[in-house]
């Protein structure tokens, strides 16, 4: 099977579904994570071009600890509109990789870039299996099956689907510690030790379903993505 996973920023996969990742890579599944924006704003004091490289390095050395392929779309940060020159690009995208599932973030989160290309991936997902919708790759021949991923600190998300990923959380650790740059930034800007947030979200998400440590995800549930199938490992 072959896992898309779309992200707004470097590091969002790793904070909220890379256990889930990780899980399918152990699983011999093909696991894609594309960071549609640079993350070129994400810091006090390194420059945007050069924040924007630090940040690709960091979420290729992240993917590379499970061996999944990583993509971005290279959009600067807070520079994402839903329109049409966007969802073409998120669109060639998905006929490039040609995902059985794709894992998007919530439209319920809490900044812009991560709602929007919640919106811009749910629309290039049906786009991409329109033949006469063209972009460079021919048509995707799926309406893949589309789940969304936690939001950040699982505020306004209610899981309908768990994935116990006690045997992975170290994995996620080290996933999540590639990003550098973040953990600083982060402990400043938004007052949070990035690690210690994902553990207790994943913690509290495990008290849920009765195992250590858990991620939550919500099926998109309209018509021509239900399915009988569990797709979650
Ligand atoms: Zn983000």
């Amino acid at each position: 099977m072959r896992v898309l996973a779309i992200g707004a920023h470097p590091d969002d996969l790793e904070l909220l579904c890379a256990g889930t990742l990780a899980k399918y890579a152990n699983q011999g599944h093909q696991v894609i994570m594309c960071h549609a924006c640079n993350g070129n704003l994400g810091h006090f004091e390194i420059p945007r071009n050069e924040l924007r490289d630090i940040r690709r390095q960091e979420a290729q050395n992240a993917a590379a600890v499970i061996g999944a392929e990583s993509l971005t779309l290279d959009i600067a940060d807070l520079d994402v509109y839903v329109e049409r020159e966007t969802k073409e690009k998120m669109t060639e995208l998905i006929r490039k990789t040609k995902p059985d599932l794709i894992i998007a973030p919530s439209p319920d989160d809490y900044m812009p870039d991560h709602t929007l290309i919640s919106r811009i991936a749910f629309d290039a997902s049906f786009m991409a299996t329109l033949p006469q919708l063209a972009t460079e790759t021919e048509c995707h021949h799926l309406i893949t099956p589309f789940y969304y991923m936690d939001t950040l600190a699982g505020v306004n998300f209610q899981p309908e689907v768990y994935v116990d990923i006690t045997e992975v959380i170290e994995i996620k650790k080290r996933m999540l510690a590639c990003h550098k740059s973040q953990t600083q930034w982060l402990k400043h800007h938004d007052k949070i030790d990035i690690i210690e947030f994902m553990i207790t979200v994943a913690r509290f998400r495990g008290l849920q379903c009765g195992v250590q440590y858990a991620e939550g995800f919500k099926p998109c549930r309209v018509w021509g993505r239900n399915t009988t199938k569990r797709w979650l490992p």
